[in-house]
């Protein structure tokens, strides 16, 4: 068989001395030669890869280089020069253009980048991605990505365990959002299968719980499965940003008394704006009390997890129905990676979703049908998110991820000893994790705490020194209003490459432009 393709494959293209054939003309199209130059193409690949490595890896991670180079849209959309137009360009534009794209684009591997819950730099997570993206493949059946359904199963497997399950399931989706929606979706139909063939129309109004200081996915998660925002249900968080299990309990009797059934409740490890962590152990009980489906959002703390100084922020993890876990963020794998974990042996995610299309799942296949595993999904073509992660974590191994997790929290940690000490900086919180949330006073503010005027003017400080840090491209942090605080920064501490003198940097800096602010 097989030397029967080879042969085909040289007669086709005309290699290894076979007589030249004469030109076949289909429909006007000439169609002995393939479209495209493969050694044209590999050369661009070589050229390209070391563009890549100099201008994106190189200078993106030297502190001597900018964290992004702002200009107006109108500017950068001249500068690219963005037409797509009907002629090819030269091997020497398109490097050009490559060198363009990296040189405008925001450096998130920089170690002042702290704007995101994603930073830094993994080099093998990295080759990892090269590779997905060269072999170009769907997560969907063993025949077309047998490495990775054994590779996905092992690291989720993995996740699992760290969690403290034995019997579990999941998938790798398109992100946390998505994760927590897969929660919402799977945790109904568990509650209600016939919801997959009849829909809504004859289910009970339902309810999900979250704190107030979830991730604003759950609400739009719960718009998207047609339960609508109303459902969701804002629990009291303490003032550190925890959820208070009594207002959960308490919430949850008054909406079953109204006729409406309360079938998820979201907690969050590690919430977005304060790193807060939800008290597990009684969200569990209350949970357990009322039989509802106890979702954890541990997008961004579930790497804690990994760390045997501070897992302890999930204990009661294990009591958790499902999990979303956000590899992208804390362990650097690369956008995206996240993981949506369920503790069931009974196939639930399969039958939740699947729809047996038979032009990918013949059932008279020749292997085991158990590695055909993308009927467990909503989607289709599915991403192989898990060599990334993979690789990477066969690179540092367990032991590297976790000194990661320690050393970032005390980076953490540093900074908030520094800000205490300088004056100025206020926190807002003792934080539980990498968020750092505070506010900066400047010289021209200090003392007038008592003036009517003060928080309103503190509320324009965070905007006024974003745009100065930006437009010199110095160092990138978000900042935001929450409920009745004004804007304050939140720095998040991620990547490995982060030194302490960048730390100093981060609050020199933050000095240096508030110093130039005017009350008004
Ligand atoms: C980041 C985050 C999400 C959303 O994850 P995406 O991958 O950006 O969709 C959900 N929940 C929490 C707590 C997060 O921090």
């Amino acid at each position: 068989m097989a030397t029967n393709l080879e042969g085909k494959k040289k007669s086709a293209s005309g290699l290894n001395g076979t007589p030249k054939k004469p030109p076949v003309l289909v429909d006007g199209v000439l169609l002995d030669q393939p479209l495209n130059d493969p050694e044209a193409g590999e050369r661009f690949v070589q050229d390209a890869f070391q563009i890549i490595l100099e201008e994106a890896i190189r200078k993106g991670t030297d502190i001597n280089e900018k964290v992004c180079d702002w200009k107006e849209p109108d500017e950068l959309r001249a500068l690219l020069d963005l037409d797509l137009i009907d002629d090819a360009e030269s091997h020497e534009k398109l490097l050009e253009r490559c060198q363009a794209v990296i040189r405008y684009s925001v450096k998130t591997i920089h170690p002042r980048f702290y704007n995101q819950q994603f930073a830094g730099l993994d080099h093998h997570s990295l080759v990892g991605r090269y590779i997905t993206e060269t072999l170009n493949t769907t997560q969907v059946t063993y025949e077309v990505a047998p490495v990775f359904v054994l590779m996905e199963e092992v690291v989720l497997q993995k996740l699992c365990e760290l969690i403290g399950w034995r019997n579990c399931d999941g998938l790798f989706s398109p992100g946390g959002s998505m994760s927590n929606m897969y929660a919402m979706h799977v945790a109904r139909y568990k509650l209600f299968p016939e919801i997959k063939r009849q829909g809504l129309w004859t289910i009970p109004q339902l309810a999900i719980f979250a704190s107030e200081e979830s991730h604003y996915s759950v609400c739009k998660g719960a718009a998207f499965l047609g339960l609508g925002t109303d459902s969701v249900h804002a629990v009291k968080a303490d003032e550190r940003g925890r959820m208070i299990p009594k207002d959960l309990e308490e919430q949850i009797s008054i909406t079953k008394t109204k006729g409406v059934v309360p079938f998820l409740v979201n907690a969050t490890s590690g919430t977005t704006v304060f790193g807060a962590f939800d008290p597990l152990p009684e969200i569990a009980d209350v949970c357990e009390r009322h039989g509802i489906w106890l979702h954890v959002d541990a997008a961004w703390g579930g790497s804690a997890l990994l760390s045997r100084k501070h897992r302890h922020l999930l204990t009661g993890i294990e009591r958790a129905d499902s999990v979303a876990w956000n590899l992208h963020k804390m362990m650097q794998a690369g956008l995206q990676c996240s993981a949506f974990l369920i503790k069931d042996d009974t196939g639930l995610l399969e039958k939740c979703f699947s729809a047996g299309a038979s032009y990918l799942f013949q059932t008279d296949k020749f292997y085991d049908l158990r590695y055909d595993i993308g009927d467990k999904s909503l989607q289709c073509g599915r991403k192989v998110d898990c060599l990334k992660l993979w690789l990477m974590w066969k690179a540092v191994g367990t032991r590297g991820l976790e000194n990661r997790v320690d050393r970032a929290v005390a980076c953490a940690r540093y900074l908030v000893e520094k800000m205490k000490k300088r004056a100025g900086f206020r926190l807002m919180m003792e934080p539980q994790w990498v968020n750092t949330c505070f506010w900066y006073v400047p010289p021209s503010l200090r003392g007038q705490e008592e003036s009517p005027n003060f928080w309103k003017n503190l509320g324009r400080v965070a905007s006024f020194i974003k745009e100065q840090m930006v437009k010199r491209g110095s160092m990138m942090v978000s900042y935001q209003p929450h409920g009745t605080d004004v804007n304050f920064f939140r720095h998040v501490l991620i990547s490995p490459q982060v030194s302490l003198e960048d730390l100093d940097f981060f609050m020199d800096e933050i000095e240096y432009l508030g110093s130039k602010f005017q009350p008004q």
